[in-house]
């Protein structure tokens, strides 16, 4: 389907249709949240293979999640036909799986190789440890991968760490003692040197190597290197302001700037020589990103800011289109948020403005705590439900911490409010389902040591420690892997008899496994099948009397159905490809796609909405301490970055935004109170109508605010008393009760009697 130029263009401000149209080395388009970076991206992508003329397999689209990658791809599927579903569209991590996977034998990388999630990792790292006799209390394994993301994410290789900090440490080297580590780069640099070296071992990638590898891949291999920027023509990366070091470099490394005078290509190019991409394969590929430095929430990953900010130095010749149409919200959206970043020191002003109006003032609501806020949340979507007609799926509930979706989530339940909560419940690190995926890993690469001896004893079969150790000394005296051990075991001697009939039948049992999957050409549901009966961690389950292991199998069972489902839309599914599907899953992933209507209310931090719209959007938890985030108040550059996500929360919501606040919130089991957000100061008072502005307790020590609370009880309009329940909460009369505020049970009780459904809200009218 090739589609006309008018058609691709026809519906875009001048500033965007520009962006789409653009002939040049390396476009930035930076803009305001909900100017139409992503459809402008998309468009780009149409406009690339129609008037430019290039075939989908030159271009190379990341997007920051899995689900934003399905969605572009739809969408490019209806611009221009079925041959976008083989594009590259993706996020970084599975671009380079897909190279690793390709060509990562070139750097030791056999293509069977795993990806271990972050249990894996601390799994390694605690193994590490004990040989070193690195006291975990002390230096915890979070702690120690956190330095070894930071090292990734700026590619500073273990090899040059180990020259400046620990010169004499061979990795593998047994019986090395650190002594009394002076300098705390002295510690983490061998277990950085050491963590490499046993992933290197066991064919294993953690999520930072997918990247760092690949950018080790494409600078010690030329001729890989001139494979994919012969290839890749085409470059184009969404959300770039959360890109980090290593990324940067990965997409100089793609494009094949630094290989050439990026100046000078890209004068040519933008003084309007055809960009006929089979001729162009000796310049550097065209790039284009688009950002908003106001958007950058990633910093605690390594994400850093200056990677938009200096694009234009980074990138000699680089255009820069700015887009300030927003479609997206609602003027008083927009200025709250503008208001809001306007905070924030040394960035750039933007203007972004809306066509759509003023529209609903925002709503803010104080509640006396933090149940309290979920009642009367929840309370006010089935009013808005009932009265207004607002579909659930229209609804979104943010919020800065995954521990705060518990109260809101009982509060919807004792509502009957349908609901999904997005990036709780992590399924692919459950127990359960992690001993699936090891013995379904174990299978696809023995060497993966980690996962082999996870289910060494998994389910038990008096395989302890001991046994365990046995294997490990042979293996690791001979530099091989911990399965050779388990293969060999005929050869090592002083085996009690016991435990050589028990791992025995383990390596029976794997080699059967790996037989199954490998001769019946099986397919995936299959073989975790024949996994899930043959290692017995079914069985296991099914006889237990612990009511917490039925959810166990359901939980396994839904694991086969994933697979199903993986066949299903994957020409040529591979075990090793499900694996992959399953390692990068991210918290958003979960979410369903843009045109299926859900039927469900979403709940999600606000690190997971990056990105995403709802006409109705509620902020929750704006306090001090909450958000911004007890961690970020003190420091200046953390407290920018609370902001920016402040920002980001408030331009999700379209049409409504509610912001709510609880004047007590537990916290680590006890009973905090807590101060407004600041960032709830920086909205202009105007634009706020505020249902409740201070609780009774506020109200009798003063105010937080030198504003008059009157709005409390008359501010607001009339027609909305009666279904606030003005009467039933709104009015002083109850404050008498609220004075045992740490309780809650006093407001158990309406959010299931006043608000249990729309019915009842609407009989009272
Ligand atoms: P964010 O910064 O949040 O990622 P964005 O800049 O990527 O936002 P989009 O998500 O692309 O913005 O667009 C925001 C909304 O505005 C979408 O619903 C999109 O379809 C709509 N939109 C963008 N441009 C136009 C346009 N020219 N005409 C109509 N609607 C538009
Ligand atoms: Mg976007």
């Amino acid at each position: 389907i090739a589609r006309s130029a008018t058609e691709l263009v026809g519906d875009l401000n001048p500033q965007q249709a520009q962006a789409v149209q653009y002939r040049g080395q390396a476009l930035l388009i930076g803009a305001g949240a909900g100017s139409g970076k992503t459809r402008v991206l998309t468009r780009r992508i149409a406009w690339i293979l129609t008037q430019f003329g290039a075939w989908p397999s030159q271009i190379l689209a990341i997007t920051f999640t899995n689900k934003a990658a399905a969605e572009m791809r739809e969408r490019l599927s209806a611009l221009i036909g079925p041959v976008a579903e083989h594009m590259w569209v993706s996020t970084f991590h599975s671009a380079c799986v897909r190279i690793l996977r390709r060509d990562g034998k070139a750097i030791g990388l056999n293509s069977g190789f795993s990806i271990y999630d972050t249990a894996d990792c601390e799994r390694l790292v605690k193994l590490i440890a004990a040989d070193l006799n690195i006291d975990v209390k002390r230096y915890t394994p979070r702690a120690i991968l956190t330095r070894i993301s930071d090292y990734k994410n700026n590619l500073k290789s273990w090899q040059s760490q180990l020259k400046t900090y620990a010169p004499d440490y061979r990795p593998g080297q047994r019986g090395y003692q650190i002594g009394n580590f002076g300098d705390i780069e002295v510690l983490y640099s061998i277990v950085y040197a050491e963590y490499q070296h046993r992933l290197a071992a066991a064919n294993a990638v953690d999520f930072d190597d997918l990247i760092g590898r690949t950018v080790e891949l494409l600078r010690t291999q030329p001729d890989v290197a001139a494979y994919y920027r012969h290839k890749f023509r085409y470059i184009l990366v969404d959300e770039y302001q959360d890109t980090n070091h290593a990324q940067y470099v990965l997409v100089r490394e793609l494009a094949g700037v630094d290989e050439h005078n990026a100046a000078g290509q890209s004068a040519l190019a933008a003084s309007g020589a055809p960009a006929a991409p089979v001729q162009m394969s000796q310049q550097p590929a065209w790039i284009t990103v688009v950002g908003d430095s106001d958007q950058s929430i990633y910093a605690f990953r390594g994400a850093d800011i200056r990677n938009i900010q200096d694009f234009e130095r980074d990138f000699p010749g680089a255009k820069t289109i700015m887009l300030e149409q927003n479609y997206r919200s609602t003027q008083t959206i927009l200025d709250a948020a503008n208001a809001v970043i306007a905070n924030n020191q040394g960035r750039k002003p933007k203007k972004l403005w809306t066509a759509l109006g003023k529209g609903d003032p925002i709503i803010g609501y104080a509640a006396d705590n933090a149940q309290q806020e979920a009642a009367w949340i929840a309370g006010e979507i089935a009013r808005i439900h009932v009265e207004e007609g607002v579909a659930y799926s229209d609804i979104a509930i943010m919020y800065r911490a995954n521990a705060q979706s518990r109260s809101l989530e009982e509060a919807l339940i004792n509502a009957g409010l349908p609901y999904q909560l997005v990036g709780g419940t992590k399924f692919y690190e459950r127990r359960e389902i992690k001993d699936a995926i090891a013995y379904l890993q174990a299978i696809v690469n023995p060497a993966d040591n980690v996962n082999m001896r996870r289910i060494l004893n998994v389910p038990k079969r008096g395989l302890g420690p001991r046994a365990e150790s046995i294997i490990v000394a042979w293996s690791d005296a001979r530099g091989t892997t911990f399965w050779n051990g388990v293969d060999h075991l005929d050869e090592i001697e002083g085996v009690p008899t016991r435990t050589a009939k028990q791992l025995a039948a383990f390596r029976d049992l794997m080699r059967e496994l790996s037989a199954f999957a490998a001769e019946h050409d099986a397919k995936p549901s299959e073989i975790v099948a024949e996994v899930l009966q043959r290692t017995g961690l079914l069985g296991e389950l099914q006889c237990s009397e612990d009511p917490q292991d039925a959810s166990r199998v359901e939980n396994l069972s839904q694991l086969q159905s994933v697979a199903a489902e993986f066949e299903q839309n994957t020409p040529d599914a591979t075990l090793a490809g499900f694996l992959e599907t399953t390692a990068l899953v991210a918290d958003s992933d979960q979410l369903p796609s843009e045109n299926e209507d859900s039927g469900k209310v979403t709940m999600m931090t606000l690190h997971t909405a990056k990105g995403l719209e709802y006409p109705v959007v509620f902020l929750t938890g704006m306090e001090q301490g909450t958000f911004p985030h007890s961690r970020a108040m003190e420091d200046a550059s953390e407290l920018s970055e609370e902001r920016r996500l402040a920002y980001v929360g408030i331009t999700r919501a379209k049409r409504r935004l509610y912001v709510t606040r609880a004047a007590v919130r537990a916290q680590w089991g006890q009973a905090n109170e807590m101060m407004p957000s600041q960032f709830l100061d920086e909205i202009p008072d105007t634009l706020i109508d505020w249902k409740r502005r201070e609780t009774g307790m506020e109200r009798m020590r003063g105010g937080w605010s030198n504003n008059s609370f009157d709005d409390e009880f008359g501010g607001w309009d009339d027609s909305d008393t009666t279904t606030f329940g003005g009467s039933s909460y709104g009015s002083s009369r109850s404050y008498g009760s609220r004075s045992s505020y740490g309780s809650g049970s006093s407001y158990g009780s309406y959010g299931g009697s006043s608000y249990s459904s729309g019915s009842s809200g609407s009989s009272r009218r």
